[in-house]
């Protein structure tokens, strides 16, 4: 497989789901190895800021990157979509730290990246392929990856709330696979966690448009899918997991989140070098 970047620059505008500030993204073509980066040009320098799993410093609600003073967050839903429609090389250029919640998916990252068309490169793809198991825990959660010949996603999730209790998917996954069944499902949060949330900054761009909202009885906006939760769950690894670069295998996980996906993704980056 050949590396690919963008076929031309595509922009989008917006507000960040943690931040509320306004924003503006530009997926700009990059050279054959190049990578993700993420460019803050609303800092003097415009410092950059790779994908890499190295890079996580914190996993609050989001995956935040940080290099030197430079920090983006809520990356991991374009990251899924550059992830799943083949994407090695791009350069993303934000105004601001957060890129913009959209539609609370990757549905119209995916979207905006098959709008600009994609360009084959004059390199392999380094895509990771892994010898053995590699698995994080903590407590009753996990994520383990097994060496396969693809890209599947099996996922348990497991939540106390009476609408959502015990949801379980497996998919194996490739472009069509996530452009129809993943790319649209949205976070999810819950009317009780708002105030508190929003006490510590956070979720300030949150809507009934782009999250979907329950509370404490009921579902507060239409379901794309009756398994909507699980599926951004699966949305969330594929983005989290890109930070180790395109990879093969078969991850299973049960009530995995931010901070055992970027864990493992340190992991695989480690043993891939
Ligand atoms: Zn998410």
């Amino acid at each position: 497989m050949q590396q690919q970047t963008l076929a031309e620059a595509v922009q989008c505008t917006g507000i960040g789901l943690h931040s509320g500030k306004p924003v503006s993204l530009r997926l700009v073509p990059a050279p054959p190895n190049s990578g993700i980066c993420f460019v803050r040009m609303d800092l003097p320098g415009h410092p950059q800021i790779p994908a890499r799993a190295e890079l996580v410093t914190s996993v609050m609600r989001a995956t935040t990157l940080s290099s030197g003073d430079a920090t983006v967050y809520t990356i991991e839903h374009l990251l899924s979509a550059l992830h799943m429609l083949g994407v090695d090389n791009c350069r993303v250029e934000m105004d601001a730290p957060e890129p913009p919640v959209l539609d609370g998916s990757a549905k119209e990252f995916a979207e905006l990246i098959l709008r600009a068309g994609r360009l084959q490169q004059q390199a392999e793809r380094n895509e990771v392929r892994l010898q053995e198991a590699i698995t994080v825990r903590d407590a009753d959660r996990f994520i383990t990856i097994l060496p396969y010949d693809g890209l599947r996603v099996s996922f348990t999730s497991v939540n106390p709330h009476p609408l959502l209790g015990i949801q379980y998917i497996d998919f194996e996954l490739d472009e069509e696979t996530f452009l129809r069944e993943i790319a649209p499902a949205r976070t999810i949060g819950f009317l009780h966690e708002v105030e508190a949330l929003q006490k510590k900054g956070l979720g300030l761009g949150g809507s009934l448009e782009n999250v979907v909202v329950y509370s404490d009885d009921a579902v507060l906006t239409p379901l794309r899918y009756p398994d909507e939760l699980v599926r951004h769950k699966v949305l969330d690894i594929l983005g989290d997991i890109f930070l180790a670069g395109p990879v093969r295998g078969h991850i299973i996980a049960v009530k995995s989140s931010h901070a055992l996906n970027t864990a493992l993704a340190r992991q695989i980056a480690g043993r891939a070098r």
